[in-house]
């Protein structure tokens, strides 16, 4: 998506030669015009969707700007944190290792929002190393879904989630697909 790929240039920044933060705009602060269209490109690339999976924090206005193209279909969240009320025969769990953080997440959705009769579709904000992604796979393998794809903002090819997931027989969907990072800018796969 040009107008996205236009904005990471204009207003991301690059650390370590890995992370991109693009905190003004998708992550701490979010431009909703800019939301709205990557949520519409997302969407496009897919249907038969019944439910959207993502991870909270930042997936969840992208789930939530993606249902709504999509038919305002439900939305459910991953939780990061154990919480004292659930019942742990209630939900279904998976690991995750956290790229950002270096520290590994249990994460859970209760059994009541997933199921056999779901065809899900994940999305998140970012893709590296596939990590987040292949816990939620996980969460939908356990609850016999169907999974229709992943979509997510940004994608850092170099990083080798796509490949893991494709391998995996799955389709990936991104908004903006980064090829590497050269002298602090961003080479996008299209401008190879
Ligand atoms: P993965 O699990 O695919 O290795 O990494 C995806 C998760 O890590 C995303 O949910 C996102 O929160 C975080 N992440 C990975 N790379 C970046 C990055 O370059 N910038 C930001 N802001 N988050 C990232």
């Amino acid at each position: 998506m040009e107008e996205l790929e236009t904005r990471i240039k204009q207003d991301g920044k690059i650390i370590n030669n890995e992370i991109l933060k693009i905190d003004s705009f998708i992550n701490h602060q979010i431009d909703v015009n800019l939301l709205n269209n990557i949520s519409k490109y997302l969407a496009s690339n897919f249907k038969n969707i019944t439910k959207i999976l993502t991870i909270e924090t930042s997936g969840i206005a992208f789930a939530i700007g993606v249902s709504q193209c999509l038919g305002n279909i439900p939305v459910v969240f991953a939780k990061k944190s154990k919480s004292k009320i659930v019942d742990e025969k209630n939900i279904y769990t998976a690991r995750v290792h956290s790229f950002t953080k270096n520290v590994d997440n249990v994460i859970s959705v209760d059994k009541r929002f997933l199921s056999n009769n779901d065809n899900i579709l994940i999305v998140d904000d970012f893709l590296a190393e596939g990590n987040a992604a292949f816990g939620l796979i996980d969460l939908c393998h356990q609850a016999n879904s169907e999974i229709a794809g992943i979509a997510v903002v940004v994608e850092k090819r170099f990083q080798g989630g796509r490949e893991r997931i494709e391998h995996a027989g799955i389709k990936v969907v991104s908004a903006a697909s980064i090829d590497h990072f050269e002298n602090n800018t961003v080479v996008f796969y299209n401008e190879k």
